[in-house]
């Protein structure tokens, strides 16, 4: 499929906090515990699409476009690690429901327009570090950052220069008068 994409609808870190999230990071970890993801990197993905022609691309984007969701808080106060994948993770001990809500809708979405969804639960996390297959001290406790979501975007992935980036396509807002 020459002219697809590879595709995911993700929640970016604002500028600021992917600064104090490296930050932290180059202090909590140690070099041999994992690979660091470029700050620009740091995102918590909704819903991973895969590899989508221009059309499917053309009507997740309509759909997403109608999605009518309240914006919301999240705090970022848990730290984990799957060492079977390899990855430590920033999440949150108790996910918003709107997040949730919002992910769920993407997926689904997702799923009806024939991308393929996995299985598992949805578990909403940001990665830190990857190649993490070893056992890592993980710290106690994050600073709980906690910042206000008021928009969601969909990325392009592209490896350039051997390097995975994401490129910003298109966001949409979501309603900010009822955060919670
Ligand atoms: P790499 O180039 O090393 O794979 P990456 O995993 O960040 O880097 P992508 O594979 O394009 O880049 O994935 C983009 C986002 O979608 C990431 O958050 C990734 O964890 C997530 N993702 C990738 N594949 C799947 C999948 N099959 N199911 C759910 N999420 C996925
Ligand atoms: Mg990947």
């Amino acid at each position: 499929m020459s002219n697809s994409r590879r595709l995911f609808f993700a929640l970016p870190l604002p500028a600021a906090l992917q600064q104090q999230v490296i930050h932290w990071r180059a202090n909590a970890f140690q070099p041999e515990d994992g690979r660091p993801v470029a700050a620009a990197n740091l995102h918590l993905t909704l819903a991973f699409l895969g590899d989508v022609s221009t059309q499917k691309e053309l009507a997740l984007k309509t759909l997403a476009g109608r999605i009518r969701q309240t914006g919301f808080n999240l705090c970022l106060d848990d730290l984990g690690h799957w060492p079977r994948p390899g990855v430590v993770w920033l999440g949150s001990k108790r996910a918003p429901r709107a997040l949730l809500q919002l992910a769920e809708l993407l997926r689904s979405q997702a799923a009806r327009s024939g991308c393929y969804q996995s299985p598992l639960p949805f578990y909403p996390h940001i990665t830190l570090l990857r190649a993490a297959t070893k056992p890592v001290a993980v710290p106690p406790a994050t600073p709980g950052w906690r910042f206000s979501v008021d928009h969601f975007s969909l990325y392009q992935s592209v490896i350039e220069h051997g390097r995975t980036r994401y490129h910003p396509l298109a966001q949409w807002p979501l309603n900010t008068q009822d955060t919670q």
